[in-house]
């Protein structure tokens, strides 16, 4: 087809420009139309320079005056440009890239400009603004208002390309990359070209696909642009989707999984036997789970809930169902302390049930492992709760039904893959206590079913938060002591950074002796950390859950799942270097029985970023308000697990967390179309079926629990 062929067929492009191009992946001119601009200046935003206030983001055009690079040499040179256009003039300053900005910007050029306007010394100015230049036409009815003014080949949306350092340097701007995709769609005039069908384009009430590419690119009013964006974002969100859609299909056309229809003895007398009542969030979601364990088709599902919202308890749940129906289940955890503690709350619960649980965890001693390995294989253990220890050759399962995974963030693909076949087609379901906001969660995991505990069991008492400067820490550990002496018990986190591993453990260390020896000295006082031995742990652990500690000093080891109601005060020293995910495991740490609990943020003087961080913590305690807020500072793919990012990095134009209507759409969409023609085989398919494997198909490696 035309649009795939070479860059050098347009006019205004030779072998040098096609290289500059190529190495920016812009190989064809579908390339080309598929570059969209990074931004666009809006002729109606454009703004008076005589009318600048400070610190205001804007756009303006004018003419260069004056431009020259100050304090020559080496270190400190400056490149400073003067724009003016009638009503008043502001100065430019660039610190960094003087050169390459002074080789591009000279006297009587016509720029626009965006950036925020500031005063120094009564003069107006913007560093390092984004710049654009106009024709010197452009700039005179610009200033003139005139709105009929001669910009190249644009209405008065003109569209700004990003370029690299290296189109920079080949001579490649915004400007003559306008000139080029101009001569892209002057040269293949698009028309019937699409990539939906039109049944789904009318459903969506979509602009056809030619149009929005010129929508894109050469804007005739901003409605228009946003319908382009719009259908632009909805095409790559349905692709994705598919992905997943077509995955799921693949998953239940090979596999069928024990249909658990037995609802007996022991789900009965677990149900009855709850101290408590469930949530009406733990209800609605023992429902989905049960409705997929009855059906042969295998449970894919993933299991969102905040920390302590009782997520083990649906667990456990699922488990007596399997239990029912004659089938073992298998639950890992991230850790021995976790998988440890897991193993102590099933066993207090299901072995009065008649149920034999058992663990497997790395260093076990050899008779004991040996022992469990026999019982999981004759079946006469039900319910094995453990490590990755259980995934390893050794382990095998005379009828394994059901699969949980904990925390499933922190287990790669291979893993958890090698967990589900340790039975021929277990159902699945995954638990998470990081949560994610649901479209995230779409656009991530969209193979996986989803469902969510967003309600706490009643009686919690909120966890105050609070920031403590480091200067102001004594009172901390006065409270801290206060709590201890009135039953509680406590812990203090220090961080453990990779990079800094050994510096971070000394401190903890000194610090857990300097606190037994001073402010904390009479209290019972246990340390923890990840290079203490598994047994050793452990028994701190031990001691701590039997309230023969007071207070637990440690790294982030205790961060997980750790489950002591006694609890009440946890003290986060250097929080600013913790990521909010996971200072917000951590405050979960507390607030899980009766007693009010507080969560000391004690921290150094902070950055922006940090404090943004400290400030969401103390200002909510939803978890999915705080991964909204984490996804804003660090971007929606490094909220998600490493191997899920790749979905949502690859969106290039569609924003997981804005658009979510959007998402939902297109979703539902691309699901209709996995029923219907799972094998895009039917002749009005034909397209898509090329588009998708043309562009989607080897989109990631994501989650592939099939
Ligand atoms: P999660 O796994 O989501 O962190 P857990 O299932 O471990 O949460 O539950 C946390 C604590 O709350 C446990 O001690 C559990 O027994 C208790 N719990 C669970 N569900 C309820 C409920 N509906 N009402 C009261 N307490 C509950
Ligand atoms: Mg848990």
């Amino acid at each position: 087809m035309a649009v795939f062929s070479p860059l050098t067929s347009l006019k205004g492009v030779g072998p040098k420009r096609a290289a500059i191009l190529e190495a920016e992946g812009i190989q064809t001119p579908q390339d080309l139309f598929d570059y969209f601009p990074r931004r666009y200046l809006d002729r109606s935003t454009i703004r008076k320079i005589g009318e600048l206030r400070d610190g205001e983001s804007v756009t303006v055009a004018g003419t260069v005056l004056q431009a020259r690079i100050e304090g020559s040499g080496s270190g400190r040179s400056r490149f400073r440009a003067v724009l003016d256009d009638g009503t008043g003039s502001v100065e430019l300053t660039w610190f960094r890239g003087v050169r390459y900005f002074a080789s591009g910007i000279a006297p009587g050029d016509a720029l626009a400009v965006h950036g925020k306007a500031g005063f120094f010394g009564g003069r107006r100015q913007m560093q390092h603004p984004d710049f654009e230049h106009l024709g010197v036409t452009a700039a005179e009815g610009l200033l003139q208002g005139h709105t009929d003014y001669e910009l190249f080949h644009t209405g008065r949306i003109i569209p700004l390309y990003s370029t690299s350092a290296a189109m920079k340097q080949g001579g490649l701007n915004s400007r003559q990359l306008r000139t080029i995709v101009a001569a892209a769609f002057e040269r293949f005039t698009l028309g019937s070209e699409e990539n939906l069908t039109p049944d789904i384009v009318r459903m969506h009430d979509l602009l056809p696909l030619s149009e929005a590419y010129r929508e894109m690119h050469f804007p005739s009013s901003h409605e228009r642009l946003e319908a382009a964006r719009t259908r632009m974002k909805w095409t790559e969100l349905f692709y994705t989707q598919l992905l997943f859609a077509l995955r799921r299909k693949e998953l239940e056309k090979n596999r069928s999984a024990p249909a658990l229809t037995h609802s007996g003895e022991i789900t009965r007398r677990f149900y009855a036997g709850l101290p408590f009542t469930l949530t009406g969030a733990q209800k609605e979601v023992i429902r989905e789970i049960y409705r997929d364990l009855r059906s042969a088709r295998p449970m894919n599902r993933l299991l969102q809930g905040d920390v302590g919202s009782g997520k083990t308890l649906v667990a456990m749940f699922s488990m007596a169902l399997a239990a029912d129906n004659g089938l073992q289940s298998a639950f890992m955890a991230p850790t021995e302390i976790l998988a440890v503690q897991h193993y102590l709350s099933l066993k207090r619960w299901l072995s009065p049930l008649g149920i034999d649980v058992a663990l497997l965890a790395g260093r076990q001693p050899k008779r004991a492992r040996e022992t469990v390995l026999a019982g999981l294989e004759s079946g006469s253990v039900t319910v094995a709760v453990g490590t990755h220890a259980m995934i390893e050759k050794a382990v095998s399962f005379s009828r394994l039904g059901l699969v949980i995974i904990d925390e499933q963030h922190r287990f790669g693909v291979l893993q958890r893959k090698a967990l589900q076949e340790k039975a021929a087609s277990p159902h699945v379901l995954l638990m998470t206590a990081t949560p994610i906001p649901r479209t995230l969660t779409m656009a991530g995991f969209g193979d996986l079913d989803l469902s969510v505990i967003d309600t706490m069991p009643e009686g919690r008492v909120p966890v105050k938060t609070s920031l403590v400067p480091e200067n102001a820490k004594k009172r901390v550990y006065e409270a801290l002591r206060r709590e201890v002496e009135s039953g509680r018990q406590a812990y203090i986190v220090y961080p453990l950074v990779e990079e800094s591993e050994k510096i971070d453990l000394r401190s903890a260390v000194e610090s857990y002796e300097e606190l037994s020896a001073t402010v904390l000295a009479g209290l019972r006082l246990g340390l923890i950390h990840g290079q203490m031995s598994p047994e050793l742990k452990e028994s701190v652990m031990d001691r701590f859950r039997a309230g023969d500690l007071d207070v637990l000093v440690g790294t982030t080891v205790i961060e997980v799942g750790v489950d002591v109601p006694n609890a009440t005060v946890m003290v986060i020293e250097h929080a600013e270097r913790f990521g909010l995910a996971q200072l917000h495991q951590l405050r979960g740490r507390v607030g899980r029985g009766r007693h009010a609990s507080g969560c000391f943020l004690v921290h150094a003087p902070l950055s922006g970023e940090a404090s943004e961080r400290l400030g969401a913590m103390a200002a909510t305690s939803d978890g999915f308000r705080i991964s909204e807020i984490d996804a804003g500072i660090r971007g929606a793919g490094n909220v998600l697990g490493r191997e899920q990012a790749g979905m949502v990095s690859g969106l290039k134009i569609a924003d997981p967390l804005l658009d979510a209507l959007l998402m939902q759409s297109a979703r539902k969409a691309a699901f209709a179309l996995a029923s219907e023609d799972p094998e895009l085989e039917k002749r009005e398919h034909v397209m898509i079926r090329s588009c998708y494997l043309r562009h989607y198909h080897d989109r990631s490696t994501l989650a592939d629990i099939g």
